[in-house]
């Protein structure tokens, strides 16, 4: 796999796909030992794979690469180094999962969707974008769950793969926006942690066939 394609290929589709806009967010891969993460500042359509660099997982020094790494570089490497079995990080600062963050409010499992995230999605306490403290608080918070939200800020999705990653930040955007439509309707219906477990359990064999 071209690590470096990938990551942009899905960078842009967070772009394109109503998940960010102008520079914000982030995307990277781990292989190894090696992180490959979107550069700073850098709009998204103007973005190539030549833009994207290299991180060194242990020491946190960049290895290659022309452009200033993402600032929330820190972030994505204290995550992959609390959980060797992430693979891909997404973070954005997606509208509805942002307005929960904002409001310091843990999106409710108001969807069976959440199921794959967690039950629910927490807020990692405030700290400045792109410091060690909100690399801390975002590793805390995570867990072993799928996402988490920044309080005041944004969001993030993990996974395997940058396919499962991005899949989670849209379903946690998705579920957000149903979870504020339930508040506005004055009528919020979280399932149960039963409801959760089951519909994670039928994930397992929703599967093309
Ligand atoms: P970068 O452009 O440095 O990746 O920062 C965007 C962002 O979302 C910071 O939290
Ligand atoms: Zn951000």
């Amino acid at each position: 796999m071209n690590m470096k394609k990938e990551v942009v290929k899905y960078a842009k589709m967070c772009f394109d796909n109503g998940l960010t806009t102008g520079t914000s967010g982030n995307v990277s891969l781990k292989k190894e030992d090696v992180i490959y993460i979107t550069p700073s500042a850098l709009p998204y359509n103007e973005m190539e794979e030549s833009d994207v660099l290299e991180v060194d997982l242990k020491s946190g020094e960049i290895t290659a690469g022309h452009r200033n790494p993402s600032s929330e570089t820190q972030m994505h490497r204290f995550i992959y180094l609390q959980d060797q079995n992430i693979g891909a990080i997404v973070h954005t600062h997606s509208t509805f999962a942002t307005i929960f963050a904002c409001a310091n409010l843990p999106i409710p499992p108001v969807h069976y969707t959440i199921a794959d995230i967690g039950r629910g999605v927490s807020v990692a306490p405030y700290a400045r974008y792109g410091s060690e403290k909100l690399a801390k608080n975002v590793v805390e918070t995570l867990g072993e769950n799928n996402g988490v939200l920044l309080a005041n800020h944004g969001v993030v999705a993990v996974g395997a793969t940058l396919q499962d990653a991005y899949r989670r930040s849209e379903v946690i955007e998705e579920v957000a926006h149903f979870a504020y439509g339930s508040y506005t309707l004055n009528n919020v219906k979280p399932l149960s942690n039963e409801d959760l477990d089951d519909a994670l359990e039928g994930f397992k064999s929703y599967v093309s066939g």
